[in-house]
């Protein structure tokens, strides 16, 4: 007889339906796994049998063999132990119902207890999509299956409990209220505030334009002018989470291993500072069993590169296509993943060697041979991604002294932030985006519509800094940003101009 269990397999931050197919056959004894699964399922083998035995039940005198279909389809992680222990069971004549609408996720310990897996949230969507209505997964994923609404979850401790949920002690079905994690997405006190930054009134209110319409943003200045700091300032005034963008951000977090059993919802926008020394892998994703890197695990959120001019060529130039399609495409010679990396890219770096190129107090000790060859490490197309680079001089010790009066704190500049993405959120509604940074060409042309004189003036800047096509459409999006802040339907010639100004010849 062969008897089948549902599962799921991981397919980036989505998945799709698995069958595990058991069969016994009158042979040596032996268990074999066929269906492309990768090393970690085939281990499953080992960890079956000794949880069979050690939670008290008989396991098949024979050769057990089991297929993992569709057989295309790769097959990593250690979800399927739970689904393979099920049908073997089930051969074993143990009552467990043949109910295709009932799937079974988790990996099992040798004494046969439910081990917490990756990639839950993504699992249980998926099964949810295939008409599954009942879903058996290990106690310390059952918060996190329940985010997705509309599916039965029962989290199991022991592989015993699912055997005993059907014949005699039911497990209690696990319920979460969603709407009080959300409440968690509300800003609460951060590390860092802007009331905490001297004078920079003019960087400010670039960041502050960057995280009202998600722009890149790029800052030089030398050590001391407080660069690093602002950036960090950002996380206080970005916009809290949509439900959809918290689901989306928690279903990365899942699938990297990264979520704590009593916090199933990610409901903090996040923050990733980078070092340039993190692996090229670290920071785009990848590995043999692909991860998602720090550029998917700062979706809808900031990517923070300080010093990112030391950042090797290779993964800065490996940004760009992120950068332009908001996700990123791992490929290895027999599969390939997708994964989300919409993020705001944040950089800081000192204008030349020394650092204090342009500095009023200190003398630059720099050749220009040496700052041209310093500022060519970030190429042409890299900064045409860059939607705002600002210079950030450092302020002299009388400038600083002088600032009697406090600044504005981080809460007023994001009222107004939250403003002009409400402006944003409502026009594009029907467009699947949420903010500027996101028109494709299409819409740019739809949305960002241009006066007489504002379109006299875009065209001789064209000419004049011979702007790439790709920079000319980043300065009407940041125009549109600039118009949304000031609660303007349509672009003038004054938000134009203002956009212009946040372009600083690198090359
Ligand atoms: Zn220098």
């Amino acid at each position: 007889m062969v008897t089948k269990a549902i599962t799921a397999a991981t397919l980036g931050i989505n998945s799709c339906k698995i069958e595990a197919e058991v069969d016994v056959i009158n042979s040596l004894p032996n268990i074999s796994i066929v269906g492309l699964p990768d090393s970690a399922v085939n281990e499953a083998r080992e960890r079956v049998r000794a949880a069979i035995k050690n939670s008290g039940f008989t396991f098949p005198l024979g050769r057990v063999v089991v297929n993992l279909a569709p057989a295309d389809i790769r097959k990593e992680g250690t979800n399927f132990d739970l689904p393979i222990a099920i049908g073997i069971l089930k051969e074993e004549g143990i009552s467990i119902p043949d109910d295709d609408s009932i799937a079974y996720l988790g990996e099992l310990s040798l004494d046969g207890s439910l081990r917490k897996i990756a990639g839950v949230l993504p699992l249980v969507g998926g099964l949810k999509n295939a008409g599954i209505k009942t879903v058996f997964v290990p106690a310390q994923n059952a918060k996190e299956a329940a985010l997705v609404q509309g599916i039965d979850v029962y989290g199991a401790e022991h592989l015993s409990d699912i055997v005993n949920h059907f014949t005699e002690v039911p497990i209690t079905k696990t319920r979460i209220d969603i709407d009080s994690y959300m409440k968690d997405c509300e800003p609460k006190d951060f590390a860092y505030d802007f009331k905490d930054v001297k004078g920079q009134q003019k960087a400010k209110k670039a960041l502050e334009i960057a995280a009202a319409g998600g722009h890149n943003i790029l800052m030089s200045g030398s050590p001391g002018s407080g660069k690093t700091l602002m950036a960090k300032c950002l996380a206080s005034i970005l916009p809290p989470l949509e439900l959809e963008e918290a689901l989306e951000l928690t279903k990365i977090y899942s699938v990297a291993g990264m979520l704590r059993a009593d916090e199933p919802l990610v409901t903090i926008r996040p923050f990733r500072p980078v070092h340039h020394t993190a692996s090229p892998n670290g920071i785009i994703g990848g590995g043999a069993n692909p991860k998602p890197g720090e550029i998917s695990l700062a979706h809808r959120g900031v990517l923070f590169l300080d010093e990112m001019i030391e950042f090797p060529r290779q993964v800065l130039e490996v940004l760009r296509q992120p950068i332009e399609d908001g996700e990123v495409v791992i490929s290895r010679t027999k599969f390939s993943v997708k994964y989300p990396a919409k993020f705001m890219l944040v950089g800081a770096m000192n204008p030349c060697p020394c650092g204090f190129l342009g500095d009023r107090e200190k003398q630059c000790t720099c050749t220009e041979y040496q700052i041209q060859k310093y500022r060519a490490r970030l190429s042409g197309p890299l900064l045409d991604r860059i939607d705002l680079i600002i210079n950030v001089p450092r302020l002299t010790t009388d400038e600083l002294m002088s600032i009697k009066e406090d600044a504005e704190p981080s809460d007023k500049i994001r009222e107004r932030v939250l403003k002009a993405r409400k402006i944003q959120a409502l026009r594009y509604k029907n467009e699947g985006i949420f903010t500027n940074s996101e028109l494709n060409n299409r819409q740019i042309k739809k949305y960002c519509a241009l006066d007489k004189a504002s379109s006299d003036l875009l065209q001789a800047a064209a000419v004049k800094y011979q702007l790439s096509g790709r920079r000319f459409n980043r300065i009407l999006k940041l125009a549109r940003t600039i118009a949304d802040l000031e609660g303007n339907e349509n672009i003038n010639i004054n938000h134009l101009t203002q956009a212009l100004q946040y372009r600083v010849d690198m090359n």
